[in-house]
């Protein structure tokens, strides 16, 4: 009898210990009240998490904001979204900082100048403390009014004298630490070399029809492969096709991607086979808006890839209907209310990966293969 009883009462304390210890490592706000000195973040994260890169794909209703987090709190953000909209993009961007436990950006890296991309750059700066600029240099689009506006004020930001500002060629690699950024395609320039490890040929380059030259800011992305261990991750920017035939084609000079930022918010200017096949990701995030990218054609090429598992939309997309929409567990906004919900990707150096849908708070394994 003693001994049940006994057992009894070490189990509803044991059970009240680790309701309470689940409430600390559950709730942020809790954790000031259980008198650690810490930041939510780091009170909420598990050592696993803690060792992990985490990638927060920001919805910028079609533009492009993506932060990436090393595990020693080194922060670079891909892209501020759009200006106006009372500091719409730029508080999302902030309220992802600080879930990540972040008091400062340390890069901010501009992959061209169209508004979507560096428009939100002065309203994010007059609400998080920034390191350092990258770009592709010059605006190249002078012609277009709103690309004119968000260039001069992105000037008049670093005219401030407030940042460090760099402007490197493909094949630099960003000074970031934590992960491996190196530079891709930048001012129209791409990688001369295949990558270690690429420049097999490309078969999809014949199922990718030649298209003229694009003349715009896009053609002059910053993009990036992002490496974290064994986990590489392709950025582009909006890289036009006829870029991307230009560097995959006839040889793959990338090699194979776990995870690709889907180009120009999946429009169909971009994803050609020759990029998309190729580089054979596991998983497509695209940060397209509901009227803005996710063109039926370009999401059949993503689908079509050999090795895709999953495609992830931070918006459902309107053209894209019913026959061509992912499910819904894989977007972050379906049609309706827009709530601003994020993707989340907590990548790991062995590789593997998971997917977080702030919206269903569901968390999809992606293991190392
Ligand atoms: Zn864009």
């Amino acid at each position: 009898m003693t001994g049940n009883l006994r057992f009894g009462w070490d189990f509803r304390e044991t059970l009240s210990v680790l309701v309470f210890a689940a409430a600390c490592a559950g709730l942020a706000a809790i954790a000031l009240l259980c008198g650690a000195n810490v930041t939510p973040a780091a009170a909420a994260a598990s050592p696993a998490a803690q060792k992990s890169l985490r990638v927060y794909f920001v919805d910028v209703e079609g533009g492009q904001a993506t932060l990436f987090v090393t595990p020693e709190g080194q922060s670079l953000l891909i892209d501020t979204g759009w200006d106006g909209n009372n500091g719409r993009d730029a508080d999302r961007i902030v309220a992802a900082a600080k879930s990540a436990g972040l008091t400062k950006i340390d890069y901010v890296l501009i992959t061209h100048f169209h508004e979507d991309h560096v428009g939100g750059a002065p309203q994010l700066a007059a609400r998080i403390p920034i390191g350092t600029f990258i770009d592709h240099g010059e605006n190249r689009e002078t012609g277009d009014a709103p690309t004119v506006q968000g260039w001069q004020a992105y000037q008049a930001l670093l005219a401030t004298g407030k940042y460090k500002r760099i402007t490197p060629k493909p094949g630099d690699v960003l000074p970031i630490q934590g992960m491996h950024a190196e530079v891709i395609s930048a001012d129209g320039a791409l990688i001369a070399k295949p990558l270690p490890g690429a420049g097999q040929e490309n078969a999809a380059c014949k199922e990718s029809e030649a298209r003229p030259a694009d003349k715009t800011e896009n053609l002059r992305s910053l993009g990036t492969l992002i490496t974290f261990g064994k986990l590489r991750i392709l950025d582009l920017g909006d890289l036009t096709w006829d870029k991307e035939m230009e560097l995959m084609c006839p040889v793959n000079k990338l090699g194979h991607v776990d995870v690709y930022i889907v180009s120009h918010h999946g429009w169909q200017q971009s994803s050609s086979p020759a990029l998309v096949w190729a580089i054979a990701p596991r998983v497509a995030i695209m940060d397209n808006g509901a009227k803005k990218g996710g063109t039926p054609s370009t999401l059949d090429i993503i689908e079509k890839s050999p090795k895709l598992e999953n495609l992830w939309q931070v918006h459902y997309s309107e053209e894209g209907g019913a026959a061509h929409n992912v499910p819904a567990e894989f977007i972050a906004n379906p049609q309706g209310t827009d709530a601003g919900n994020y993707l989340e990707l907590i990548g790991q150096a062995d590789g593997g990966f998971d997917l977080f849908n702030s919206r269903t708070q569901e968390t999809k394994k992606y293991p190392a293969r």
